[in-house]
């Protein structure tokens, strides 16, 4: 069965959205197989964002990534990379469609970077490096 990476970003864990963002995942009736608070280091967020080094986002993405603790969970069912991408919805909160995770709780603050919620790996490729990276 396929796997993926989902994290709740510091946004997330700050606003106490962790159980919400799981109740939906479960209730679509996906399975949870691992879960942890996670305070990554620069090495780990590097390599996790590895293709967007360069880009002017990356550097406030990093900061943001690093201001508080983040939840990492390891998500297992049939077309679950797609499945949780569809949960999430579009990167940009304000166009997100209502009833997705990013349409319904995400927020355009006006920052340099989307505060996005969450974030799901998104092939099977990058869902076996970055699982990886969190968990291994
Ligand atoms: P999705 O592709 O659905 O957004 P993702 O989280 O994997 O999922 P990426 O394109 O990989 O999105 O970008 C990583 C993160 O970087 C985004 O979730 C968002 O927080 C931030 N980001 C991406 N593009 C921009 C942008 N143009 N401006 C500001 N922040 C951005």
């Amino acid at each position: 069965v396929e796997e993926t990476l989902v994290l709740v970003k510091p946004d997330g864990v700050a606003r106490n959205l962790t159980g919400e963002i799981l109740r939906r995942i479960e209730a679509k009736g996906y399975q949870l197989v691992d879960i942890k608070l996670v305070e990554p280091d620069r090495e780990l967020l590097a390599q996790h964002y590895e293709e967007h080094q360069g880009k002017p986002f990356y550097e406030p993405l990093v900061e943001f990534m690093e201001s508080g603790p983040i939840v990492a969970l390891r998500i297992a069912g049939n077309r679950v990379i797609e499945g949780f991408r569809s949960l999430a919805g579009t990167t940009d909160p304000t166009t997100a469609a209502p009833g997705t995770i990013r349409g319904d709780l995400a927020r355009d603050w006006g920052l340099a970077v989307q505060q996005n919620l969450v974030h799901g790996s998104d092939s099977p490729e990058s869902a076996e490096r970055e699982l990886a990276l969190w968990f291994d």
